[in-house]
């Protein structure tokens, strides 16, 4: 276990180590490099994910996980491509990434309550953000880990619309018979029926 310092964690309510709070620091230095200066649609996940391969800002070669889902169902291809230039055409088509929790869950608790509750006590927190500093024209609710906050999201004033898929996030992967990135493509195109 690391031991915390009695500080809270300004971008996930946790409690905080030097090492979160060092983690934080660079994913926070990592993502606002490709922040666009006006955010069209802003991809809203559930956390920062554990693995920083997983993490759509971190510098490196590989995209695994979240990260190569999102740029997948976007049609944003990897192949042959440093980070930096994925990065950039993720930057200029005016997208933006960020998390409910801008940090990983630490410890165990992954159990669905603490999760569904460690989501909701940080709506305000992202209701702000949103509003104040991020001012994206939509917002685009992705992944599976998003769903029992989902509800809670739409009733946020976030001033700008939430966009889901049937009154859920978007999915971002395949699942039996069902063609779930081209959902995600429809309604980020504004062409969607539902
Ligand atoms: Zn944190």
């Amino acid at each position: 276990m690391t031991s915390t310092n009695g500080l809270v964690c300004d971008g996930c309510g946790q409690m905080a180590s030097a090492e979160h709070i060092a983690r934080r620091l660079q994913r926070l230095e990592w993502t606002t490099r490709y922040r666009p200066v006006h955010i069209n649609t802003l991809f809203l996940g559930a956390f920062s994910p554990q693995d920083q391969k997983d993490f759509l800002y971190a510098p490196g070669d590989e995209f695994q996980g979240e990260a190569a889902q999102l740029l997948d169902a976007l049609g944003i291809s990897i192949a042959g491509k440093a980070a930096d230039a994925v990065h950039s055409e993720f930057q200029r088509a005016g997208f933006f990434l960020t998390h409910v929790l801008e940090c990983p869950m630490e410890g165990a608790s992954t159990l669905p309550a603490e999760v569904q509750g460690a989501l909701k006590a940080r709506l305000p927190a992202l209701a702000t953000r949103i509003r104040r500093s991020l001012k994206p024209k939509r917002v685009m609710a992705v992944t599976e880990a998003l769903a029992p906050a989902v509800e809670d999201i739409v009733r946020l004033d976030l001033g700008c619309p939430v966009l889901l898929d049937r009154g859920k996030p978007f999915r971002l992967v395949n699942s039996a018979g069902e063609n779930v990135p081209e959902r995600f493509r429809e309604a980020l195109a504004g062409t969607s029926k539902n």
